[in-house]
């Protein structure tokens, strides 16, 4: 089952969210544009042509414990996805996993259940989960609490722009899972309201973009205070040489699965939107949004700013819009957020904050309005839409110039 040749994402890598280097993305984009342009372009395969996934183990099947089965059967899964069947067992057993797998297709519960079978087990140990957004510390957090709420194990989410009473006083609760941001992590670390050598075991979501954030150094000093032997799992969608050093220097020995079918999942149908010369992208925009088809539209903007503004002047032309994005309070962001996910509005406006790990239920259309920077982004950001075996698209714009 072990699978170590991964697939290497050539896209064009940059590193400037943290110290913007216009020229740099600005090639990078570029780049983009006119090598790749195919990359955006891949019809849904039709889904009686998908073959079907039997998996090998079933969920009653796994040594785990009664209790657990029964909360993974009220939830209504009924079997494993591909990446849960081969990684489930692996963890178990301890051993350190990276796990590959294409976006919406269940790595969540591939490390919770696993996990929350050895605090059933083990009640003394803790579990620190460290992923790139606050957004999706919740979604874990909440994912966690649906399986394990009648199983007395508890979860404190630490995450920057929230009440730090809050969390201070859930930490001292002591909860088995502590799920939070790194620079967050860090500031409870320095007012040692969180001791990490109680953490045998700890979960990396998504840690490539914790990477591209600049989070390394607080991710590095983190994960030295946890102690060692360590338990150490990584999970994401995409794979690049980045994070081969960084599994190098943070795992042990892994079991490295990966599941991936293609780059994308075949339910997501991706074409690209020609922008003729002289015509402006909004009309364009809106002229796709009065479609009756476009229900649920995440559109990516590459600046706040940008997304800020963009989200305003649909509100203005009457749509329901709202943005998401770093230069809003954290309360406003995660309630433009559960508008979305409630389907309330029909439209979020993101920064790539959105496009990482989010699980929001029927997303019709992902929209790229401005280009992403990389390959991985651009793989991350449609994969907010057809998961977990629904179908969505994606579009990307493409001005000509
Ligand atoms: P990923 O992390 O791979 O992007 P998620 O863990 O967010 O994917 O899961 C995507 C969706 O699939 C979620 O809505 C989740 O509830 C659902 N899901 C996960 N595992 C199963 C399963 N075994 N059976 C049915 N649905 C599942
Ligand atoms: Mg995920």
């Amino acid at each position: 089952m072990q699978t170590r040749n991964f697939r290497h994402t050539t896209g064009a890598r940059t590193n400037f969210r943290q110290n913007p280097n216009r020229a740099h993305q600005k090639r990078a984009i570029k780049q983009l544009k006119h090598a790749d342009i195919t990359r955006f372009i891949n019809k849904a395969t039709a889904p009686e042509k998908v073959e079907q996934f039997v998996p090998t183990h079933r969920f009653s099947d796994f040594p785990i414990e009664n209790r657990l089965k029964e909360a993974i059967a009220q939830k209504g899964y009924r079997e494993p996805t591909p990446i849960q069947d081969k990684t489930i067992a692996h963890i178990l057993r301890k051993s350190d996993v990276v796990g590959i797998a294409n976006t919406g297709t269940g790595k969540t519960a591939a490390f919770l259940i696993p996990l929350i079978h050895k605090i059933l087990t083990q009640p003394r140990e803790r579990v620190l989960i460290m992923v790139p957004t606050r957004e999706l510390a919740g979604q874990i957090a909440e994912e966690l609490h649906e399986f394990a709420y009648r199983l007395n194990i508890h979860a404190a989410v630490c995450v920057g722009g929230a009440s730090m009473g809050k969390q201070l006083s859930q930490l001292r609760n002591r909860p088995q899972f502590v799920i939070g941001t790194p620079g967050r992590l860090k500031d409870l670390l320095e007012r040692r309201a969180l001791n990490l050598s109680e953490f045998r075991t700890a979960v990396l979501d998504e840690a490539d973009r914790m990477l591209d954030m600049g989070f390394i150094k607080d991710m590095r000093r983190i994960l030295a205070l946890l102690p060692s032997p360590r338990h150490t799992l990584f999970f994401s969608a995409t794979f690049s040489p980045e994070i081969e050093r960084l599994v190098g220097e943070f795992l042990h020995n892994p079991i490295r699965v990966s599941v991936k079918t293609g780059d994308t999942v075949a339910s997501i149908e991706q074409d690209i939107v020609r922008v003729p010369l002289g015509t402006s992208k909004l009309i364009v925009l809106q002229n796709l949004l009065m479609k009756p088809e476009f229900s649920k539209v995440l559109i990516f903007g590459r600046t706040k700013h940008g997304v800020e503004k963009l989200s305003k002047i649909l509100a203005q032309k009457g749509f329901r819009a709202e943005s998401i994005h770093g230069n809003k309070l954290q309360g406003k962001r995660q309630k433009a957020l559960d508008l979305f996910k409630r389907a309330h509005i029909q439209i979020l406006v993101a920064t790539d904050v959105a496009a990482r790990g989010l699980d929001i239920d029927s997303i019709s259309h992902v929209i790229n309005y401005d280009l992403p920077a990389s390959h991985e982004d651009y793989i991350h950001r449609i994969g907010r839409t057809g998961r977990a075996g629904k179908k969505g698209k994606a579009l990307t714009f493409i001005e000509q110039t």
